[in-house]
């Protein structure tokens, strides 16, 4: 029999299983599973031209950000059966002025994937979770959430008439993930207690209940999510960083980037990797202390952080990210809620904007400049994870210097005036007199 173009294996012992096994983890030593694909196979059709081609198609998965990769996505997928929203295609800025003032480091790009159809990255991989739960038949479709899973899933769920059940901690997620979960008419379940119990319910559900699960131990997500670095390095002309930067969860994404630039390194089609950071909230540290000690040993946390969409203290995809560390000669970082929002602060401020969560990866970089990771030549893309509007109650209230743990330190406070127009033309500033 010829070998199949795509297949689960085990990332620790090596078992391999049909790609549409419904399992999660190894049966033999319950580690985590990669999608794999024939790269020797792949070879042969796939060249950066043939990506290149597709940016100016007409077919919607052509113009998908993930779905223009599909050799290196879901080989196997037949075009009508792929479940997409034209996701992905999010902007690299180069970093404003003052930024890289605020960094320390004018060699910034952001990828600001806040610029998906429901406002983080986490439709990208959802494009390809949602199309392998069509593909095997599913019903309906399970996640736990600090938000953006649920807000994703429950749209994409909903384009292809399955029902999705999303469970999330109570009062601990931004109303922004909330309103777009009960929107797009997903069932909602406030879970009394916080996102790691949530998780462990939902996974639970999976075995037990005819439910698909689409958190980010789902393998198709991540194959979705390696699509932030075919996409960046693409609009880079596939010129490689020697930084790229990200926040750290339930570490999904940055597993993902590890898979998608070892996957392109092994096709040859880039001739080294960039080194990732993997930036963690004081308060929800446990890969950081980790990578601290050299991996030596991992403990859970009891997370806290206002940085909800990181809020976690016992990450699935902890052995894979410790991969992409290692493959990718790669660091982690530890920054403070207030590092983060000042971060942010800076980053709304510039005109571009997004969550708390996501300017974690600025604050990393701010600090790695001022520590000398970063040399002032090095070229460094921060990931932008999710966008302003999700959590605009942390907005508001850093604003109005309602935060208690946090000093608004790039506060742009509201004036409330008169209905008078010289009381409005003293706030408009006028240009200098030579
Ligand atoms: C999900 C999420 C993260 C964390 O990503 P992981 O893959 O879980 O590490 C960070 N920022 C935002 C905005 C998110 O939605
Ligand atoms: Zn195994």
């Amino acid at each position: 029999m010829n070998q199949p173009l795509s297949w689960l294996e085990c990332i620790s012992c090596g078992e391999k299983y049909f790609k549409d096994a419904r399992i999660y983890n190894c049966a033999q030593c319950g580690d985590l599973l990669d999608v794999k694909h024939d790269l020797e196979t792949l070879k042969e059709t796939v060249t950066l031209e043939l990506f290149d081609k597709r940016l100016g198609g007409y077919e919607p998965w052509e113009r998908s950000g993930v779905w223009r990769y599909k050799e290196l996505v879901g080989p196997s997928f037949r075009h009508d059966e792929l479940v997409t929203r034209g996701e992905g295609n999010t902007m690299l800025y180069p970093s404003p002025n003052w930024l890289a003032q605020y960094t320390g480091h004018a060699n910034l790009e952001l990828k600001h994937e806040g610029e998906n159809p429901t406002g983080s990255f986490k439709d990208r991989g959802m494009t390809t979770g949602i199309t392998q739960a069509k593909h095997l038949g599913a019903h309906a479709v399970i996640c736990a959430s600090t938000g953006n899973t649920s807000a994703s899933m429950a749209s994409y769920a909903r384009l292809t008439g399955l029902q999705g059940v999303v469970a999330f901690p109570a009062g601990k997620v931004a109303l922004g993930k909330i309103a777009q979960a009960i929107a797009y008419g997903a069932t909602c379940l406030e879970i009394c207690g916080d996102f790691d119990e949530a998780q462990h319910i939902v996974l639970e559900a999976s075995q037990k209940l005819p439910v698909y699960l689409l958190n980010s131990v789902n393998p198709y997500r991540l194959e979705g999510q390696k699509t932030i670095m075919f996409e960046m390095l693409q609009q880079r002309r596939w010129r490689i960083p020697e930084w790229v930067v990200v926040p750290g969860g339930n570490l999904g994404n940055s597993s993902s980037f590890g898979k998608a630039l070892m996957e392109l390194h092994t096709l040859g089609l880039i001739s080294r990797l960039p080194r990732i950071a993997i930036v963690q909230a004081e308060g929800a540290n446990p890969f950081f202390r980790s990578w601290e000690n050299g991996f030596k040993d991992f403990e859970t946390v009891q997370a806290e952080t206002l940085a909800t969409a990181i809020r976690i203290g016992n990450p699935t995809n902890f052995s894979k990210a410790k991969r992409t560390i290692e493959w990718t000669n790669g660091i982690s970082v530890c920054v403070t809620d207030q590092d983060i929002l000042d971060a942010k602060a800076c980053i709304d401020a510039a005109g571009i904007g997004c969550e708390p969560a996501s300017a974690a990866s600025v604050a990393g970089v701010k600090q790695m400049v001022e520590n000398g990771i970063i040399k002032p030549h090095d070229e460094v893309v921060a990931v932008l994870t999710g966008h302003l509007l999700k959590d605009p109650g942390v907005v508001i209230d850093y604003h109005a210097n309602e935060l208690d743990t946090i000093a608004p330190n790039f506060i742009n406070e509201i004036h409330r005036i008169d209905a008078d127009f010289d009381a409005l033309a003293a706030w408009v500033s006028q240009p200098e007199v030579q």
